[in-house]
């Protein structure tokens, strides 16, 4: 039997399909959406656990749009260059360059002029103890502008004030995605 999500029965913050739940997540997603009601705002989910071939899927596709020169493919995760380097390392650290802030699929450090030589860890979604609201979009491409990520955050800090232990650790603007990201605790 498939395990069944509580938040999948959410009527105000909804998760689209596709988003692969875990039940750290779950948990918050559900209990968050009294609050999202409380100010009669309809939002979507719209990633939650991630892979890092996922996470590289997701640079190749930034490195069509913008332009950036690859060669690799999603098989390539722990495919190293002669010097150590991974396959994917320097395209990422260009699209950093181009403001695309991006998770790598495994820790690397930047090799463009973006804090060059600074490491940068894994996306903590990887570990299925982070979600992505979406501030102003459905999963059908339907796009509000009304609908800013501010009211995302207010419906987030509302929630912190009146139940602190809702399981959230921290909320992070993702301006590029417009989405804000929630780090979870994790049950262990
Ligand atoms: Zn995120």
């Amino acid at each position: 039997m498939p395990e069944e999500f509580k938040s999948l029965s959410n009527k105000f913050l909804k998760v689209a399909s596709g988003v692969i739940l875990t039940n750290d997540i779950d948990d918050v997603i559900f209990a968050l959406d009294p609050y999202f009601e409380h100010f009669n705002r309809v939002r979507w989910v719209v990633s939650g656990l991630r892979t890092p071939d996922k996470q590289l899927d997701i640079i190749i596709q930034y490195c069509v749009s913008k332009k950036v020169q690859y060669n690799f493919t999603i098989n390539d995760v722990d495919t190293k260059n002669p010097d150590g380097t991974y396959v994917w390392q320097l395209a990422w650290s260009t699209l950093l360059d181009k403001g695309l802030l991006i998770n790598p699929p495994r820790a690397a450090k930047c090799l463009g002029t973006y804090k060059h030589g600074i490491l940068i860890n894994p996306s903590p979604h990887f570990r299925g103890i982070a979600f992505d609201i979406s501030s102003s979009r459905d999963p059908n491409g339907n796009y509000d502008p009304t609908q800013t990520l501010n009211q995302i955050i207010e419906v987030a800090e509302y929630a912190v004030e009146q139940n602190s232990d809702i399981g959230i650790v921290s909320t992070q603007e993702e301006r590029q995605q417009d989405c804000l990201h929630f780090n979870c605790e994790s049950e262990g």
